[in-house]
């Protein structure tokens, strides 16, 4: 291994230990036998518990610019990103892995922010980083590949709505990309927007209430909203054979503030289309739905962290989707969010 490498993994296990963020948030049964410094990681799963994985890339010039954000948000939102898919079907994170390659001017103090705001997110998520690879590169590119559990045959897959049922998400929609607007006009120069790249920048990930929607078997199908409810709902109804109406008059909009909308953010907009919000969309049997309003169940919402659920539609048969206005007329809703590959998106 080469001395500048070892000299990476040391700055990225430093940020991990100085947090203390080193495995001890595995749940009870499972064990990291064996972390970051061996050929392999080892890891003992917990009785009764099935394996959930995912892996995400975060790449500079595609998923953010090396020159404006922040190398914590980087590092944090690398992390919190992949967890949210792992929130999506009701798991709980364990352990992850990082793939990085790095510019040679980024291996210090870039290097040393962006761990410590990873070391961060590991925290807050209760992940343990188990072990990586480091590689020089012209631009930064980061590949996660995280491992969770979920009690086992509870995980929530994108296949299970049903004509009939209500269509829910947690949260606000358009904040992140309102965020992200912000960032691309320059107006983050101006103090008093800056609140407002907070959710872009560090994105909550619905951990807790991905894990009680499936434990409570009430969510019949779910995914997190990454690349807009537009298109992430295109996804849930192709993988479950249905279609969907969704009343905009009900969709939890972020607030714009006026200033911004005069500027061409429109509200409605970016709640459809924008990306990375990170909030959970899941689908949820119309008798099951009651239950979700049930002071019982309420009070269980307060313990995962008091995060507002929204009923903003219904699944149909018909195999497309329908938006409808305050008017109550309808028009087709089209998948217009986050396409890596679409011509003509603008890039970030
Ligand atoms: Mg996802």
């Amino acid at each position: 291994m080469a001395r500048g490498e070892e000299a990476m993994i040391e700055r990225i296990r430093r940020s991990y230990s100085a947090g203390g963020a080193a495995g001890e948030n595995l749940p009870a049964g499972a064990r990291l036998i064996t972390g970051i410094g061996d050929d392999a990681a080892v890891l003992r799963p917990a009785a009764g518990r099935e394996l959930v994985l995912t892996c995400d890339q975060f790449l500079e010039g595609a998923h953010f610019l090396g020159n404006v954000h922040p190398p914590d948000a980087v590092g944090y939102k690398a992390l919190a990103r992949a967890a949210s898919d792992l929130a999506a079907m009701g798991a709980r994170p364990q352990v992850f892995l990082l793939s990085l390659a790095l510019p040679r001017e980024k291996t210090g103090r870039w290097l040393d922010s962006m761990a410590r705001g990873m070391a961060r997110a590991a925290r807050e998520l209760g992940i343990a980083l188990a072990g990586g690879d480091t590689s020089e590169c012209r631009r930064v590119s980061m590949s996660l590949t995280l491992l969770g559990d979920v009690r086992r045959g509870t995980g929530v897959l994108r296949s299970g709505a049903r004509p009939g049922e209500l269509i829910f998400v947690s949260g606000t929609l358009g904040a992140a990309q309102l965020g992200l607007e912000i960032l691309r006009r320059g107006l983050a120069r101006e103090r008093r927007w800056r609140p407002l790249l907070r959710a872009h920048l560090y994105p909550r990930v619905r951990l807790d209430l991905g894990e009680w929607l499936a434990a409570s078997r009430l969510a019949s199908a779910m995914m997190d909203i990454s690349d807009g409810l537009s298109t992430d709902l295109a996804r849930l109804c192709a993988a479950s054979g249905v279609g969907a109406r969704i009343y905009a008059a009900k969709l939890p909009a972020a607030r714009v503030p006026a200033e911004l909308a005069r500027r061409g953010l429109d509200p409605l907009e970016l709640a459809l289309d924008g990306g990375e919000d990170y909030e959970l969309l899941f689908t949820v049997p119309r008798r099951l739905a009651q239950r979700l309003l049930a002071p019982r169940v309420r009070h269980a919402l307060r313990r995962v962290g008091r995060v507002p659920l929204t009923c903003i539609g219904d699944v149909t048969r018909q195999r497309r989707m329908v938006l409808v206005d305050a008017r109550g007329r309808s028009r087709a809703l089209l998948p217009r969010g986050w396409d890596p590959f679409r011509i003509g998106h603008p890039r970030i």
